[in-house]
């Protein structure tokens, strides 16, 4: 949360270049929504459930719809119990399918699938046992992808309308997106 947060203001800027300005806003509620969520101290299949409805339910606006889909999915993709390397692979796994279901967006359209996809494959290729490994590989992996997202033309939301103009600074959510990511491995 605070890795999120204290950097509320570049991802509004960012989104500024090419939208209305608001994702460090947008984030920001939605992670506060989620993380007050998981304070009520379940299991975690029942707090990543409470946490997707809780972003859902709390904030609005695609940011909120993709992050709340993210954790619902990890939720249906976890049994609740034993979570070893595999779960966690199978957690975030469930997490980018569900977020699938949607966005049509995919790897090269300048969003936060640009992030999230490259994050959760390099989780899913990694053959380490060790938990801080595959979340550290998905952490450098939706960086890369966050940063390739500079050299991008925007094909979704607002942005896609400024064309060439939207190339030569990153994608705002996949900018937090990989915050978040960074997050997660430490
Ligand atoms: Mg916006």
């Amino acid at each position: 949360m605070e890795c999120i947060k204290e950097r509320e203001d570049e991802f509004s800027k960012l989104d500024a270049l090419t939208g209305d300005g608001d994702h460090g806003t947008a984030i920001v509620a939605a992670f506060s929504a989620a993380v007050k969520s998981s304070e009520k101290g379940t299991e975690y299949k029942t707090m990543l459930n409470d946490m997707g409805f809780a972003v859902m339910m709390e904030t609005s606006g695609s940011t909120s719809t993709l992050l709340g889909a993210f954790f619902l999915g990890m939720s249906d993709a976890t049994s609740g119990v034993n979570l070893d390397a595999a779960g966690v692979k199978a957690l975030f796994s469930g997490g980018l399918a569900n977020v699938r279901k949607q966005t049509k967006a995919d790897v090269g359209d300048k969003t936060m699938m640009d992030a999230l996809i490259p994050a959760v494959q390099a989780m899913e290729a990694c053959s380490s046992d060790d938990i801080d490994e595959l979340l550290s590989t998905a952490a450098a992996a939706a960086q890369k992808g966050a940063e390739a997202t500079v050299d991008m033309v925007a094909k979704f939301g607002r942005a896609r309308n400024y064309g060439e103009r939207s190339k030569g600074f990153m994608d705002s959510g996949a900018a937090s997106w990989s915050a978040m990511f960074a997050a997660f491995a430490e």
